[in-house]
């Protein structure tokens, strides 16, 4: 943020100066344009000419001085295109800019006299008189110079039928003023390669930024999954652990080792918690293969007899008999994989699914072969929320839910089955709505079946 807002500063400031300088480069090459060029020149002085007339008219009374700018501007229009043109001709031979516009304006005009100066304009408020020229106003243009001309006139003039000298003083101060249509084009255009950069550092700052930020969030969450996984592990040892505790105290005590019967008891309830470690450190174990570790003996089985027979079995060992399973496997064809671990990727989202199923739950399994064989098994549980989906086959990942946390597990089941159906070369999706179902689905692709 600093760095953004110091690099617009410098941005900013170069702009500035490098506007200053260009500016003041056409300047130099256009002051006094008309000094130097003889065609406006002549022009210059038919309008100077006819301006020292109309100071005369006044002089003697026959125009008022709120006639005089009027006057001067009738005088100027009648030239104005003219002065243009030949202005933009001497441009073009200087090679200056075709977009340069040109004006002079009147700033002060005063008839000097020994005894009192008569001022007939004096610019106010930055509201100065146009002479010649482009128009445009003050805030568009520059001040390329001014110039002071200064006169002393003396003419004849017959009043009343004798003839007068008529002479005076005349101060008559303009300003050369410039406007460049396209100047900030051409500034830019002057800064291209330093914006260049500016953009480029500013995407690389904000990129590396936005990389920690994102680092940061998945280390974050990795920390969190492990240590969501050493409680999940340390409660599942914890009931068989305490139960041996028990049980081996018991054996010391001398009553129990008296009775035959209840010491058989007790050596089966160590054994059986024993057997449920061992399973427990063996799932840890075997459900953390990578696909790379997977090694497949594949067979061809008839696609509908197989999964039948797995959702028969699947059905026979739920308590549960109203859950329904709805199938639709419209494949009568084979397919080529090891059975023994595809049934484990099966049986993973089955078991699932009656894990964090609701009541009346139902789940439909539905299997087809065209090219590819695509396996779907949806069900109508409590579904996950959509900025979980991405994390869900990670290894020991869980769904931060503590509704959901009150079901056993390891977060080890959709990350192995997973790795099975990579190990097949396939993919697996999955779909969910919150609150109403999840779907799951595995697609092995195409390979002479
Ligand atoms: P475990 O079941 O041991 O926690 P899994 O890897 O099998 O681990 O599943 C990861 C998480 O995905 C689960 O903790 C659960 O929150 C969520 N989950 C998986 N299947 C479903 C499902 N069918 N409906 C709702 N949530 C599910």
């Amino acid at each position: 943020m600093a760095l953004s807002l110091i690099q617009g500063y410098l941005i900013n400031n170069t702009y500035k100066l490098e506007k200053a300088a260009f500016i003041s480069e056409t300047r130099q090459s256009i002051s006094r344009i008309d000094d130097l060029s003889p065609n406006l020149d002549t022009i210059n002085d038919f309008w100077q000419n006819r301006f020292l007339n109309v100071i005369a008219d006044y002089k003697i009374g026959s125009i008022s001085k709120q006639q005089i700018l009027p006057k001067f501007d009738s005088i100027t229009n009648i030239i104005n295109n003219l002065y243009i043109k030949t202005y933009q001709k001497d441009l073009r031979e200087r090679n200056i800019d075709d977009n340069l516009k040109f004006q002079k304006i009147i700033k002060t005009i005063i008839l000097l006299d020994s005894t009192q100066n008569d001022t007939i304009f004096k610019q106010k408020n930055n509201q100065p008189f146009h002479l010649i020229g482009d128009k445009f106003s003050m805030d568009e243009g520059h001040k390329v110079s001014n110039s002071l001309w200064l006169t002393d006139h003396s003419s004849d003039r017959v009043i009343n039928g004798e003839m007068k000298e008529i002479s005076f003083d005349l101060q008559f101060e303009t300003e050369d003023r410039m406007n460049i249509d396209g100047w900030k084009r051409i500034v830019l255009g002057r800064m291209a390669l330093l914006l260049l950069i500016s953009i480029l550092i500013f995407l690389l700052v904000f990129g590396l930024l936005y990389y920690s930020i994102k680092s940061f969030i998945t280390q974050k969450k990795i920390a969190d999954i492990k240590t969501d996984f050493v409680n999940n592990i340390t409660h599942e040892l914890k009931t068989p652990l305490s139960t041996l505790t028990l049980a081996t105290k018991m054996l010391k005590s001398n009553e129990v080792i008296s009775t035959t019967e209840s010491s058989k008891a007790i050596v089966n309830t160590v054994e059986r918690q024993n057997v449920r470690l061992q399973k427990l450190i063996d799932q840890v174990l075997n459900n953390s293969l990578g696909y790379q570790e997977i090694s497949l003996q594949k067979e061809t089985v008839n696609a509908h007899t197989y999964l039948n027979m797995i959702v028969d079995d699947f059905q026979l060992s739920l308590n549960d008999k109203a859950i329904k399973i709805d199938r639709n496997i419209n494949t009568k064809q084979q397919i080529h994989i090891d059975k023994f671990y595809f049934t484990t990727a099966i049986l993973n989202i089955l078991e699932n699914a009656v894990k964090y199923g609701k009541d009346q739950l139902k789940i439909n399994i539905s299997a087809n072969l065209d090219k590819d064989f695509i396996l779907s098994i949806s069900d109508n549980g409590l579904g996950i929320p959509k900025k979980e989906l991405h994390f869900l086959f990670d290894k020991f990942y869980r769904v931060g839910n503590k509704e959901i946390h009150n079901v056993k597990g390891l977060g080890l089941g959709l990350y192995y089955t997973k790795q099975i159906v990579k190990a097949h070369q396939g993919k697996i999706f999955v779909k969910s709505e919150i609150n109403l179902g999840t779907t799951f689905t595995i697609k092995i692709p195409w390979q002479k079946w």
